[in-house]
């Protein structure tokens, strides 16, 4: 792993407002937790003379990034955690945690055998031996796995795609491919409404979020590094549909891995922003069916709020004339990708996603839309609404042929 941008003048800048431990919300439910401003710039002035201060705490860190957000001095702090952490942190168990991080390799393993997988991975006993061996907690549903890769089926259809006059790369991401094959192939139906034909790129690997988390950080390394390299030989923009391996890409792989990504973050975008911004030049054209109706919540994920892009999948929701959304106020729903996976932070990661799950019952929608896969878990298991992407809705609501028709010149 290379050394990591964080300069001692980016400690400096603290101005000790705590701002950021008013709103973290691993503070909040962790007396054992030191804040953002303890484990971040103030802890790394120790760490700096001596390693010996890394404070094991520090893994309860989720990565929000919200104490980034509020910070009104820049300070990086969640990076400052997060790169202390693949410095000196340990698993607390290796084997579970190097499963829950190789998306990639177990979605391969597993994605062949789904019919079997599936209903074993929800079987009480199944549950328990998970609890009891792996420290995988036994409340915890998994997302099922698709038997049909989404690459799969795209080969089958790349032909069609090259006969579109322009052409876009899509990022899939494991969910989509080994999970949920649907949200990219409503990727490739909007895209293709729009006169866009679909290309996938040279090579992907998983973005490596889960990996950072986990502490793999060579590995996480080694996959940036392929998909860098396949995304500067993209000849068009490179969109995703995930959050999160949006952020991963475009920020993490600089500021947590160290990695020089300058000539291919400002392609890797996600759709709902390509698409507004297709829409506001007047390039791309819209049309939607009279029939649709639906009364949804939109859930604003944290790496999304870093981002500061939810306001564009917000504001092409609000393009469908029959979607009756309310956008709910942004509350950490306290999955973090892997950490709510793991016996120790279950109860965490429930009372961090409380309000959320409160504020969504209260409301009782048909619908929740969120852009991050993990958020999408979390809020159907404690909430059991169906939780969708802005993309599955879009494509649901669109009227592909007049669409098309709007967009065939
Ligand atoms: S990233 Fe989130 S959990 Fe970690 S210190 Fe910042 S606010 Fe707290
Ligand atoms: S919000 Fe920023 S400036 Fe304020 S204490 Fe936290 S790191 Fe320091």
């Amino acid at each position: 792993m290379q050394e990591t941008n964080i300069s001692p003048a980016n400690l400096e800048m603290c101005l000790k407002c705590n701002l950021c431990t008013e709103v973290c919300p691993m503070y909040a439910v962790n007396p054992q937790y030191p804040g953002p401003k303890q484990a971040g710039p103030d802890g790394e002035r120790y760490r700096l003379r001596d390693p010996e201060f890394f404070d094991a705490a520090l893994k309860y860190c989720l990565n929000c990034k919200r104490c980034e957000v509020v910070c009104p001095s820049g300070v990086k702090v969640a990076d400052i955690i997060a790169v202390n952490r693949l410095k000196y942190g340990k698993p607390s168990h290796p084997l579970r945690d190097r499963m829950l991080a190789s998306t990639d390799f177990v979605g391969s393993l597993a994605s062949p055998f789904a019919p079997v997988v599936n209903p074993v991975l929800g079987l009480g006993v199944t549950k328990s031996v998970m609890d009891g061996v792996l420290g995988i907690t036994e409340h915890r549903t998994f997302p099922k796995y698709s038997s049909k890769k989404f690459v799969s089926w795209f080969k089958r259809h790349a032909a069609e795609q090259e006969q579109f006059p322009r052409q876009i790369h899509y990022f899939h991401g494991c969910y989509v491919n080994y999970n949920y094959p649907q949200l990219g192939k409503d990727f490739v139906k909007l895209m293709n409404a729009c006169g866009y034909g679909v290309k996938l790129l040279e090579k992907e690997k998983c973005c490596g979020v889960a990996l950072i988390a986990n502490g793999f950080g060579d590995q996480a390394t080694k996959q940036a590094k392929v998909n860098l390299e396949s995304i500067g030989k993209a000849d068009t923009e490179v969109l995703t549909t995930s959050s999160t391996c949006t952020f991963t890409m475009r920020d993490e792989y600089e500021h947590v891995l160290g990695l020089d990504n300058s000539s291919q973050r400002e392609k890797i975008i996600l759709t709902t922003k390509w698409l507004f911004d297709k829409i506001e030049a007047g390039e791309i054209r819209l049309a939607f069916r009279e029939d649709f109706k639906m009364k949804a919540l939109y859930h604003i994920p944290c790496h999304m709020q870093k981002m500061g892009w939810e306001q564009y999948s917000i504001q092409l929701l609000r393009m469908i004339p029959g979607l009756e959304l309310t956008v709910l106020e942004q509350h950490c729903c306290g999955i973090s990708g892997t950490f709510g996976f793991k016996k120790e932070n279950y109860e965490f990661s429930k009372e961090i996603g409380q309000t959320l799950f409160e504020d969504i019952k209260a409301a009782a929608p048909e619908t929740v839309i969120t852009d991050c896969e993990t958020c999408k878990w979390q809020i159907e298991q404690f909430t059991k609404v169906p939780t969708f992407n802005p993309i599955n809705i879009l494509a649901q609501a669109m009227d592909f042929e007049k669409t098309q028709t709007l967009n065939a010149n």
